[in-house]
């Protein structure tokens, strides 16, 4: 058995950033383990390659939820990255923080050290912001951040129809004022995508004390008494372990750092007995409190070019874009399909907004799974940013090479279908702008929805995830919290969560720069040292 100072499961936007800062010191060995390849491919490096990852499950888990009950019965598809980078190697590069608030309320629910004030730091430690710099901001980092390389008209298109409709511009999303539309950030360089293996993990490939295994799959972790110890794994048709004399973390996400911790006895007793999995240690909340932005796409069929499709014209408009990416790294191939967005409130007077929209320069129908894809189209998506249903991950085997069980339980909570509800009509609103004329898009789907238990019913018939899920390792000091605010699991030793699993509640907005985050300030929090302006 091969022994290391940490074992860090999972090579996603979490495990890339601490493996890359533990390793940073030259005294302590790291091993990373990840189920799925290296990634090296022009389909990770190339951000349209995202058209054909997000749908297929090349480099992709592509899980889905157990049948919804509110949703008509629909199993929905969630896909997660199955390669070095993780999801960070297949999402829409789009980089976001959320709002300020959303830290405060971490801190607020028992979680010293997680508030915006001491979070913003690590933000910025991370961050390479090409081209903000002030007080928000970092450039000195190892994530590339940018805007767009696609000069896309139908960004002005989308700005100009939603302050027609009477909404304002958000100049920086991550800096004085979320509210508003704008064009994302990308987390790119030079038209490429920046995964966070990309970004954190291949500069450092070289460290002597680094020892990234790919193709390793981690079945449960390993105990002597309470301790953590080490790691089993699969690799190869083989069956291996890993020690770990410092510490074992779990970077596998939101579905699978709970089965993980599940498979390894810790969890609800009666769940684990009735698997035939002896309990190490009784904790309920495992796999809990799982919480995703769910989210409805309106998609209008239109000509422009400008527009992704696969219309002979098209097709050879696309065959000019690879000209012009291998000449100038610029264009249509730079796409992240999620170009503009926004964050918007259903009703003025609240204090923060609570929808999010994503414009997207392509119909993306069924996650662009669907013939309709071939069109051309604009699509504009609505999401609930605060949902109040609460879902579960749990095993639906003792076999860790099944997938586990995921319910969002979504619209369990009523109040989330009111919200959508209206987010839908706003959206509606700003796609019949005057702006929009020029393209004569054709509602597709949802034309003939006027009245609200008509929108509604599309709703449950249409709604997806648009893959943010996160809280079923909840941090806390509450009995059915998973890990404390140092994200230790309660009850053993030796043991973190670091990864989306541990945010007590989804923040307002895409959730890889606050993941990369956590991450950055638990290797701090590990490290024992704290960035300036922070408590670790
Ligand atoms: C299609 C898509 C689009 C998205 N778009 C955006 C966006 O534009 N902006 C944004 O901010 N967020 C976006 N997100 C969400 C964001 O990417 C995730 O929240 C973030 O990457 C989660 O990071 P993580 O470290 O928790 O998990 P992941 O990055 O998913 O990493 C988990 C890693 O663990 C590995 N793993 C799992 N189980 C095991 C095991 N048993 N053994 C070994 N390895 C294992 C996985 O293969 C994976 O590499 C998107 C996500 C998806 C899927």
């Amino acid at each position: 058995m091969q022994n290391f100072d940490y074992v860090i499961v999972g090579g996603g936007s979490a495990g890339c950033v601490l493996a890359s800062r533990l390793s940073e010191q030259s005294e302590v060995s790291v091993c990373l383990l990840e189920a799925g390849g290296d990634g090296n491919s022009w389909l990770v490096r190339v951000p349209f390659g995202m058209v054909l990852t997000v749908p297929a499950p090349l480099i992709n888990w592509g899980f889905k939820t157990v049948p919804q009950m509110q949703l008509n019965g629909r199993r929905l598809y969630q896909p997660r990255g199955r390669v070095l980078g993780g999801s960070s190697a297949i999402n829409a590069m789009i980089y976001t923080r959320g709002h300020p608030s959303d830290y405060d309320a971490w801190a607020a629910a028992g979680n010293p050290g997680w508030s915006w004030r001491e979070v913003l730091p690590y933000f910025k430690l991370g961050e390479s912001n090409l081209h903000f710099q002030d007080d928000y901001h970092g450039v000195d980092g190892l994530q590339p951040v940018s805007d767009s390389f696609t000069d896309n008209p139908m960004h002005k298109v989308f700005l100009d129809a939603a302050q027609q409709a009477g909404y304002s511009v958000s100049s920086d999303f991550n800096g004085a004022q979320q509210e508003g539309v704008g064009v994302y950030q990308v987390t790119q360089r030079d038209g490429g995508r920046w995964s966070a293996a990309r970004a954190c993990l291949e500069p450092n490939l070289s460290r002597p004390n680094l020892t990234v295994m790919t193709g390793a799959h981690a079945q449960r972790v390993l105990f002597e008494g309470r301790r953590a110890s080490g790691v089993q794994y699969r690799c190869g048709g083989r069956v291996a372990t890993v020690g770990a004399h410092r510490e074992v973390i779990l970077s596998a996400g939101t579905f699978q750092s709970p089965q993980l911790l599940l498979l390894s006895g810790i969890g609800d007793g009666r769940a684990l007995q009735n698997l035939g999995i002896p309990v190490l240690q009784l904790l309920p909340g495992v796999g809990a409190n799982l919480q995703d932005h769910l989210d409805y796409t309106l998609i209008h069929r239109a000509r422009s070019l400008d527009l992704i499709g696969a219309s002979p014209r098209g097709m050879l408009r696309l065959i000019h874009e690879i000209g012009r990416y291998r000449r100038e790294r610029r264009g249509m191939l730079c796409t992240n399909v999620a170009e503009a967005g926004g964050f918007l409130k259903t009703d003025a007077s609240q204090p923060r907004p609570d929808l999010q929209l994503h414009f997207c320069v392509a119909i993306v129908h069924n996650h662009g799974r669907s013939l309709q894809h071939l069109w051309h189209g604009y699509s504009l998506h609505v999401c609930v940013l605060r949902p109040a249903s609460r879902g579960r991950v749990s095993l639906a085997s003792s076999d860790p090479g099944k997938p586990p069980l995921i319910d969002p339980a979504y619209l369990s909570d009523p109040r989330d279908l009111d919200v959508l509800l209206r987010g839908f009509k706003l959206a509606r609103r700003i796609l019949a702008a005057p702006a929009f004329s020029p393209y004569g898009g054709r509602e597709l789907f949802s034309a003939a929805a006027v009245r609200d238990t008509d929108i509604c019913a599309l709703i449950r018939a249409r709604a997806e995830s648009i893959y943010h899920p996160v809280g079923t390792c909840r941090m806390g000091r509450d009995d059915a919290a998973v890990v404390d605010a140092s994200l230790q699991v309660q009850g053993v030793e030796r043991l973190r969560v670091v990864d989306a699993s541990v945010m007590p509640t989804l923040i307002g907005g895409n959730t890889n720069a606050p993941t990369m985050m956590i991450a950055e300030k638990a290797a701090d929090m590990i490290r024992r040292r704290s960035v300036s302006g922070a408590s670790a």
